[in-house]
């Protein structure tokens, strides 16, 4: 059988080459350091961890990425084992002993017959000889090769920067106050004339929030973020607040052509919400890219009129990130339509964290693999949560309305991003449950049923054993 190669031996890499050798494919993995380094990595290992030594959450039940550990456990994920075997005491946490983990990847995969780990960067395009390729370079491409996937993407669908605006939960969005309205009426995608969610603002209100993201305290850029300018249409809120009192007002704050059905006027100021995935379960800040830090976000957007409850599946951020237009640009076996011989994994698919690229990679890893194989492969049910994050990826993300710029930005697991299930009203002994004990028992049965649906998924997919 032919090699697939794979460029980048990071955490998605790293998996998506022990996916493929265990299916019984050679794979020849291509990682540039240490001949070149990135401005983030410090080490030779494949897989090291380039800032926090933490995979979040570990408990499956109650937490979307612990689900997304257990789902990956169950299909063999050499990331997980690594992490399992290197874990550190952190409470509920899986945190690990980064050196220890990055070697153990390392030394499993060079030591498995099947795979060959070539040191040196690949420059530009992948070799037209290379037939299967997984391309897996992370946040921090580099430049030859970003340039060269930029020329198969146009201008537009490869990112440098991401800049996210918080996404809300739906259900935590006080609609006795917020209202369904698109500005005067138009009609989107929906066809309804009402398809943002609007949150009025009195002017005193409006100058508190003002102060609020004048005073916050932000996070400051790192060096290498800092010699990248601003680009136009993705400035921070809390920078427009500092141009100027009404800036926001007369910018993605502004209230005209918005009636507040409780007053029949359009308010001083309105910040909108707009649906972020195809369930309606998630709603975006428009305009709300911000360098705030995490506990100001929540503590400052919370004076939102219709957002005192809000739950944050994202907080907003800017960073220095490669990532391509997914949604658009690849099919739902993470090929690049422009050249299908390119297959992408990790960050660079606009998921975000650690554990969310390593996913991709065993899930890029496993369909190029049954490819190789002469086998069809399907993506894992949208009920789990591998399901859900390839389905964010390839296909149930919403554009923006006039279709000419995407909205699409990377995103973590979380439930929102899986069909929701109706949680039982009572408890085993008929006791009313509370919003919160609901909130839970829900976050469990889909969980449960994300487990089931994998398993099935796992028996129909199954690979053949590696030649021994
Ligand atoms: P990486 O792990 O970065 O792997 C990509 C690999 O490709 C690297 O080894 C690189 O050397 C190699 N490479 C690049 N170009 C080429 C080329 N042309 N030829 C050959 N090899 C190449 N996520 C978290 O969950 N927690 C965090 O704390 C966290 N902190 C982060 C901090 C920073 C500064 C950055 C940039 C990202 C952070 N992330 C964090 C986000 C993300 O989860 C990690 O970047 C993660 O490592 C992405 O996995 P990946 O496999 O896609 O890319």
């Amino acid at each position: 059988i032919e090699a697939v190669h794979i460029v980048g031996g990071g955490l998605a890499g790293s998996e998506a080459a022990w996916q493929i050798a265990s299916a019984g494919v050679p794979v020849i993995l291509h990682e540039m350091r240490p001949a070149r380094m990135t401005d983030a990595h410090k080490t030779e290992g494949l897989a090291e961890l380039v800032c926090s030594n933490s995979f979040r959450s570990d408990d499956w039940e109650y937490n979307a990425v612990g689900l997304l550990h257990e789902e990956m456990r169950r299909a063999g994920s050499l990331i997980l084992a690594a992490g399992d075997k290197h874990k550190l005491p952190a409470g509920g946490a899986l945190a690990v002993d980064r050196d220890n983990f990055s070697a153990e990847v390392t030394a499993q995969l060079a030591a498995h017959p099947l795979v060959t780990i070539e040191r040196g960067e690949v420059g530009g395009l992948p070799p037209a000889e290379w037939s299967s390729v997984v391309v897996a370079t992370g946040p921090l491409t580099s430049a030859a090769l970003s340039e060269a996937v930029r020329s198969l993407t146009g201008e537009g669908d490869l990112a440098f920067f991401d800049a996210i605006a918080p996404v809300v939960h739906r259900e935590s969005i006080d609609t006795s106050i917020a209202w369904f309205q698109s500005r005067y009426g138009k009609t989107g995608p929906a066809g309804t004339g009402a398809d943002y969610l609007n949150c009025p603002m009195t002017r005193e209100e409006y100058e508190a929030f003002v102060d609020a993201l004048l005073a916050g305290d932000k996070t400051s850029f790192k060096e290498w973020e800092a010699s990248t300018p601003y680009f136009d249409g993705c400035l921070p809120v809390e920078v427009m607040a500092e141009r100027g009192r009404d800036t926001l007002r007369y910018g993605p704050m502004k209230p005209v052509g918005l009636d507040d059905p409780r007053t029949g006027r359009w308010p001083y100021a309105v910040v909108q919400l707009r649906q972020d995935n195809a369930l309606g379960t998630l709603w975006n800040m428009v305009g709300f890219q911000t360098k705030l830090k995490h506990a100001e976000q929540v503590r400052i957007f919370r004076m939102i009129p219709g957002l005192a409850e809000a739950e944050f599946a994202r907080l907003g951020g800017l960073h220095r990130n490669t990532f391509l237009n997914s949604p658009k640009l690849l099919d739902g076996s993470l090929r690049l339509k422009a050249m299908p011989r390119l297959r992408f994994a990790g960050q660079i698919t606009g998921v975000e964290g650690y554990v969310e690229s390593a996913a991709i990679g065993l899930l890029a890893g496993r369909f190029a693999a049954a490819e190789r194989l002469g086998r069809t492969s399907s993506a894992p049910p949208h009920t789990t949560a591998l399901g859900a994050l390839i389905g964010h990826i390839t296909g149930g993300h919403l554009s923006a309305d006039d279709g000419s710029t995407s909205s699409f930005q990377p995103m973590n697991i979380n439930y929102g991003l899986l069909p929701e299930m109706e949680p039982p009203a009572n408890d085993a002994d008929g006791k009313r449950l509370k919003a919160k004990e609901r909130g839970r028992a829900k976050k469990r049965l889909m969980s449960v049923r994300a487990l089931a649906d994998l398993d099935r998924w796992l028996t129909g997919n199954a690979m053949p054993a590696a030649a021994e």
